[in-house]
């Protein structure tokens, strides 16, 4: 980030990660932004984080940099605006994760402790996270400049988000409608990746999706381990609004949101405003599926597209669901033995079919197993080891498996001697596995 490291080794930086003390000349503020939270819709904005400002990283990106949980903001409602260390841990790890795994999310560049008290269920140590994204941008900030009824400011925040984020739009003959479509292109490949990696974000409401379409908010997030299209890890998601398999649904209805704010900036005429917004977004559904596609066909090996690859991919899906398979370990299977132990008869002749496949490509098995290495991780942040992780930080204050963890999270891809304990799925005593907002 050209940061100075060794600055960052005094005490000030304690007192700087905390959010005691600014950096010279920040104006730190709480955005504003509304949302729709398990789909009901409510002005809020952020109760307990701080914009410091924005930073100039040596290679030219922009970048925001926040503290999360670092006191109550006029947002903050009912909330205290602090935040457990556990909880902080669990975002810096996730984050650095799925970061590590190539896909699109905010950063964590630190993890201090308070020496405060925070009170919850029970008197956990607070912490404050410092945050890097593109911007804090949001889908509800839209929806809060929609909601205030003044189209100067949405017009200024659709003017900055173009400047900041979709630069090209501006050359655009309707640089608010290229924006839409912009946005809508970034999170049907966001969540396409989010799908080939088995994370399900947990909380999809639209103040947690990104106009920049970086993943953003990780408070019930998890990855899943055995395959079910409609797994749920989350206590507050009782319907399972953001099961795994609803997220490419949920995430056109956020988008329709998004759509909607713009409306008056898309066309003075109504009618027509609404023509161009459901043209931009029914292409969520094609863009989502050829990401998704383009995706598994990766972790398949399908090097050569055919016709039949969306049927072939489903019917393995349907085929690890019905026998439980865990997801992660079972594209690495068959990245590296072109089998899979145990397999049912209807499993077998999916694989015959696959193998067939793959002969008919005629690529190099080298070649082909190298590429299936790329896109198949060997190691996830899974549930059990993240609570292990967690449990030893916040309890005995050892964060030994944290950074052991964490640094195997940082080569996904490998497969080593010192990660083989972190690929095997969770003893069945681990399971069914249950996350909490962490708020
Ligand atoms: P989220 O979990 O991201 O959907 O959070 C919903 C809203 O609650 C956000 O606006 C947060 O800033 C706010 N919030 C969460 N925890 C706290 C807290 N401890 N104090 C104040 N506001 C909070
Ligand atoms: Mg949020």
């Amino acid at each position: 980030m050209g940061l100075d490291a060794a600055a960052l080794a005094d005490q000030g930086s304690a007192a700087l990660f905390c959010g005691t003390a600014l950096p010279e000349g920040a104006l730190p503020i709480a955005e504003a932004y509304a949302g729709h939270q398990f789909g009901h819709f409510t002005m809020l904005g952020d109760g307990r984080a701080m914009l410091l400002g924005e930073h100039l990283m040596p290679d030219g990106r922009r970048v925001d940099i926040q503290l999360k949980g670092s006191g109550p903001t006029p947002y903050a409602r009912r909330g205290d605006g602090r935040a457990a260390l556990g909880p902080m841990l669990r975002e810096y790890l996730i984050s650095e994760a799925m970061h590590a795994l190539g896909i699109p999310t905010t950063r964590s560049l630190a993890v201090a402790t308070t020496g405060e008290p925070v009170y919850r269920e029970e008197v956990l140590p607070g912490a404050v996270l410092t945050r890097v994204a593109d911007s804090h941008l949001r889908v509800g900030t839209f929806q809060y400049a929609a909601g205030i009824d003044d189209p100067q400011a949405l017009k200024a925040l659709a003017d900055y988000t173009i400047e900041r984020h979709y630069p090209a739009s501006m050359q655009e003959e309707n640089p608010y409608l290229a924006l839409l479509h912009a946005v809508i292109q970034r999170q049907a490949g966001l969540i396409a990746q989010w799908m080939q990696v088995g994370f399900i974000h947990g909380v999809m409401n639209t103040d947690n999706m990104a106009i920049s379409g970086e993943t953003i908010d990780y408070g019930p997030c998890a990855f899943m381990d055995s395959y079910a299209a409609m797994t749920v890890f989350s206590s507050i998601d009782r319907q399972g609004r953001y099961a795994f398999g609803n997220q490419p649904p949920i995430a056109q209805w956020n988008l329709t949101r998004f759509a909607e704010t713009l409306l008056p900036l898309l066309h003075p005429d109504t009618e027509a405003a609404i023509r161009l917004a459901e043209d931009a977004l029914y292409g969520f559904v094609h863009q989502y599926e050829q990401a998704w596609l383009t995706g598994m066909r990766a972790k398949l090996g399908l090097l050569v597209p055919m016709d039949d690859d969306v049927e072939l991919v489903r019917q393995l899906l349907t085929l690890m669901q019905q026998d439980a398979r865990d997801y992660t370990n079972t594209f690495r299977e068959l990245t590296t033995t072109r089998d899979l132990a145990n397999a049912s008869a209807e499993m077998q002749a999916w694989l015959s079919r696959w193998r067939a496949r793959l002969e008919s490509q005629s690529s190099a098995p080298a070649a082909l197993e190298e590429a299936m290495r790329l896109a198949n991780p060997t190691v996830i942040p899974r549930n059990h080891q993240v609570e292990a992780a967690l449990s030893a930080a916040v309890s005995t204050g050892d964060l030994g498996p944290f950074e052991r963890l964490l640094k195997v999270l940082q080569k996904p891809f490998e497969e080593t001697a010192e990660n083989a304990d972190y690929r095997a799925p969770a003893p069945p005593s681990a399971q069914p596995y249950q996350t909490f907002c962490g708020t």
